[in-house]
């Protein structure tokens, strides 16, 4: 086989295999559009070799000008993807100069298929055969040129500023990923465009009498662009994973903390129904015992049996429930409903530390989207903290207020918890949400970090207020409404 045929062959092959390999980047991830571009831009590369090679194959001037005619919807196709390429890639903010751009391109195209025979040549009159590459091929002899080659020029500079200018604009966001992706971008797409206008020109003017060809520049910014994103690509994958893993350790170890706190509240919580069915299994045996057993008494005791037995298995589903491997679940939940039910999980803990607990929740909160077992745990931590914190106070004087209300700016659901300790010193304010941070001998200073990891996950935020001093502290997180 000829060495061309052979080299625009291969060039094709390349082309053809990363615009499948962009291409499955692309189903994979289908809102990176960059991906997609470069696999168009593959495909348009594998077009425009095809036709160079007819071209160098051309025999006779109407043949070579037909193929010329259809080279340029390749080229067209290739530069936007190129240009859209550097959109999606880079971000743009001169839109304006991006539809300029692709509007020249398209009106190059327009005209090319309206002109007899392409949009360059009013006629060729003749081929030359050259030697090129140790082969034979055509290229243009006697021909007249069309004026409108300046437009296509004008075009191809004007995109030639579009990438140099979203390059350096990406660049001055600063970071080291930014400034490697301008200048690669650059290097790979504008540097290319840049020695195109001049080989184009030096060719339309009959300066070089060399084939057209388009697809080393082409095949150059497709190689450099699909390493680009093919190796972000696995950045990211990488990064996603290690994520994922250390969302699993991080919701591990707060259960391994909450199953400290929650047996407790848990023992004091079971401890009522259990000694309530324990007083009626002794009434029920005294009746028993009478001469005349009152069965329709009996009958009542026993139905408060099986209601406190219900309430213990309750309870002891919702630990289970809390304590399960499993991973956050966003669903509509009723914000009032997660409240009260982890008020009641702490109110026996509260009780026998002489902590009034209030509820201050506003009438008709709308759903907000979460775990309803994740944010238990987020409340149970900031109750047990508030719990702790309180116990500083004389024992009239320790309450906790949990509060919720719709913001109306934003239309998330604020929920507070707020106590009346001593707060938290204004120095540690930063350091309170550290995982490992704590200032109580058995604490694990594990619970805020993890509240924290909690709400992010929720796409909420999660802070601490101070009211002012003497008047505790106040916890506060966002929810989205449903
Ligand atoms: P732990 O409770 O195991 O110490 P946390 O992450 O829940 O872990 O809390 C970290 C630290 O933040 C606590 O040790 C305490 O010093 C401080 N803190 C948390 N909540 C309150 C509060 N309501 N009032 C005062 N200090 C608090």
């Amino acid at each position: 086989m000829e060495a061309v045929t052979m080299l625009w062959s291969l060039g094709a092959a390349v082309a053809i295999t990363l615009a499948v390999l962009c291409g499955l980047m692309w189903l994979g991830e289908r809102r990176a559009l960059s991906h997609l571009m470069l696999c168009l831009l593959g495909v348009a590369t594998a077009a425009a070799a095809y036709i160079e090679l007819g071209m160098m194959r051309s025999t006779d001037p109407a043949a070579f000008g037909a193929w010329l005619r259809w080279y340029h919807l390749p080229i067209f196709v290739g530069l936007l993807a190129q240009v859209l390429f550097v959109h999606f890639y880079l971000g743009t903010s001169r839109t304006w100069l991006l539809w300029t751009v692709i509007l020249g391109r398209a009106t190059v195209l327009a005209l090319n298929f309206l002109l007899h025979p392409n949009f360059n040549f009013v006629s060729i009159d003749s081929l030359r055969t050259i030697s090129f590459l140790g082969d034979r091929v055509s290229v243009i002899g006697q021909a007249t040129y069309r004026g409108t080659q300046w437009f296509a020029v004008a075009s191809l500079v004007l995109l030639l500023a579009y990438i140099a200018d979203t390059a350096i604009r990406h660049r001055r966001q600063g970071g080291v990923e930014s400034r490697r992706k301008a200048l690669a971008t650059f290097l790979a797409v504008g540097l290319p465009v840049l020695g195109t206008v001049v080989y184009v020109q030096f060719l339309a003017f009959g300066v070089l009498r060399t084939p057209v060809s388009n697809i080393t520049w082409f095949l150059g910014a497709l190689l450099m662009m699909a390493y680009e994103t093919g190796r972000e690509f696995i950045l990211n994958r990488r990064a996603r994973l290690e994520l994922a893993e250390l969302r699993g350790q991080v919701f591990q170890a707060e259960r391994v903390n909450l199953l400290g706190q929650l047996s407790s509240a848990l023992a004091h919580e079971l401890s009522q129904p259990l000694t309530a069915i324990s007083a009626n299994l002794s009434t029920v045996r005294r009746h028993l015992n009478r001469e005349q057993p009152d069965v329709g008494e009996i009958s009542v005791i026993l139905d408060d049996i099986a209601l406190d037995d219900g309430r213990a298995v309750e309870i002891i589903e919702r630990m289970r429930l809390l304590l399960k491997q499993r991973t956050i679940a966003l669903e509509p939940v009723n914000p009032e409903e997660v409240i009260r039910n982890a008020v009641s999980l702490v109110r026996a803990e509260a009780s026998s530390k002489h902590v009034a607990l209030r509820l201050d929740l506003q009438p008709g909160l709308p759903r907000v989207f979460g775990d309803r077992v994740h944010l238990s745990q987020v409340l149970l931590n900031l109750l047990m903290n508030g719990v702790h914190a309180v116990q500083a106070r004389p024992a009239d004087a320790r309450l906790i207020v949990v509060a919720a209300r719709a913001v109306e700016t934003t239309g998330e659901i604020e929920i507070g918890v707020q106590d009346s300790g001593g707060g938290i010193p204004h120095a540690m304010i930063d350091r309170i949400f550290e995982p490992f941070f704590t200032t109580k001998p058995e604490g694990m200073g594990m619970g805020l970090a993890l509240s924290r990891t909690i709400i992010e996950a929720h796409g909420g935020r999660l802070w601490v207020d101070h009211p002012g001093p003497q008047e505790g502290a106040i916890f506060r997180f966002t929810l989205k409404p449903a």
